[in-house]
């Protein structure tokens, strides 16, 4: 039996309907934006953005005459950016998915997990069944003392749960074990964690060979490592062992900054996390060890960044956040640190908006189909009433938020 083409044209339809994603996406076309594209150029006023399919489709100076079935919405030179990315986040939850994407992140990099409920949240984002930024996922963070919870989801490791977890050959290991859990990028530890007072943030980790046995097998699979470092020779480690990012960085070298500047290797400082951990009233209220230590790291963080910008290394703007509720850390945005990035860091605007969108994707390794306004690449987009250029308040607020072509936050009166 024949097919007519009536009948292959609604196989055709189903078979678009089955991926949500498309299927919800809306032909829009965004009329008189003051763009700020994300790559570093100047704002563009009085342009139109075509959005076609998710994607973007075209970027005129020219208002286009109404097309039929497109949504024309006139922003009256409201600002419209690249969604935002959080390029260092701990997003482990549907609601806090959801946070993330009310805040205008499109896309977050999970640095962690615990019993893979990052991986379980970016898969339900993925299928269409909660809404969410794109997610991409580190299912643990390799470490030596990796704690109770990474046991308990890569139970081989578990002769190591009183002892340590060493070794080129284990790590190698533990990479895959990660990547057999649908790894997108690979978290390791390069220097002991900041935000415990039993821990201490100077002292290396994993060493430099076991750093790059994570480096040589995520390679394998195409995949990028990011690693934990506070402490100065840990971040040397990480950086010589072929590491795509050092996250945090409080006491990087110069030395060391020179050669990430040398190999390209980004720097996730994650600033304003800190105020919350080194605040009074804050989750360390009850640990005055903790609070002090944090209050102390402000300050060769602040100069570590502020370096690392002067002599052109990547900064990448994240918050190190789980957008969850009855946490410190879940209450920080990305507005918070492209305000740490101006004031602190020695950012023009302009570049902070790069740091928390372009950088962002390519620190990921996705800067080909997001993270930039640029035709061909997904539609991810953010619209500000306010001036962002002027005021970093302003992204507290976004009034539009569009993620692969579909408006997920709406604010009245456009
Ligand atoms: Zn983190």
């Amino acid at each position: 039996m024949t097919r007519s083409f009536r009948e292959i044209g609604m196989l055709v339809a189903l078979v678009f309907a089955a991926q949500p994603q498309l299927a919800s996406a809306q032909d829009i076309d965004l009329v008189d934006v003051t763009l700020v594209d994300g790559t570093g150029a100047a704002p563009r006023p009085h342009v139109t953005v075509s959005v076609r399919g998710g994607k973007i489709a075209a970027i005129d100076e020219r208002a286009q005459s109404p097309a039929n079935g497109v949504r024309r919405i006139d922003l009256g030179g409201r600002y419209l950016l690249p969604g935002l990315i959080d390029a260092h986040a701990h997003i482990e939850s549907p609601a806090a998915a959801l946070r993330a994407l009310q805040s205008g992140v499109t896309t977050a990099r999970v640095l962690g997990d615990t019993h893979l409920q990052a991986i379980g949240t970016r898969d339900l984002v993925r299928a269409g069944h909660v809404p969410g930024p794109e997610l991409l996922v580190s299912p643990g963070h390799i470490r030596p003392k990796p704690g109770l919870a990474f046991f308990t989801v890569y139970t081989q490791f578990g002769d190591a749960i009183d002892g340590e977890l060493r070794g080129e050959d284990r790590i190698g290991e533990a990479t895959r074990a990660l990547m057999a859990r649908g790894a997108d990028v690979i978290k390791v530890g390069a220097s002991e964690r900041a935000g415990l007072a039993n821990t201490d943030p100077r002292k290396p980790e994993l060493t430099e060979g076991e750093i790059r046995a994570a480096v040589t097998e995520a390679a394998r699979k195409g995949l990028y490592v990011a690693a934990h470092a506070h402490a100065r020779e840990g971040a040397t480690n990480a950086v010589r062992a072929g590491v795509r990012s050092i996250e945090h960085g409080t006491w990087v070298d110069d030395e060391t900054l020179a050669e990430m500047k040398r190999r390209g290797t980004f720097l996730v400082p994650t600033m304003a996390v800190m105020s919350p951990l080194g605040d009074p009233q804050g989750n360390s209220a009850d640990d005055v060890a903790l609070q002090l230590r944090t209050q102390a790291m402000m300050g060769p963080l602040r100069a570590a960044v502020r370096k690392a910008h002067a002599m052109g290394v990547s900064v990448v703007a994240a918050t190190d956040g789980s957008y969850a509720d009855q946490d410190d850390t879940g209450r920080i945005r990305i507005a918070h640190e492209i305000a740490m990035l101006r004031e602190h860091g020695g950012f023009t605007p302009i570049e902070s908006i790069s740091a928390a969108t372009q950088n962002g994707a390519r620190v990921i390794g996705i800067e080909s189909r997001t993270g930039s306004v640029r035709v061909g690449l997904e539609a991810d987009l953010v619209v500000y009433d306010g001036d962002p250029l002027t005021d970093s308040k302003a992204f507290f607020e976004p009034r539009l938020v569009i993620s692969n072509g579909e408006i997920v936050v709406e604010g009245t009166g456009l």
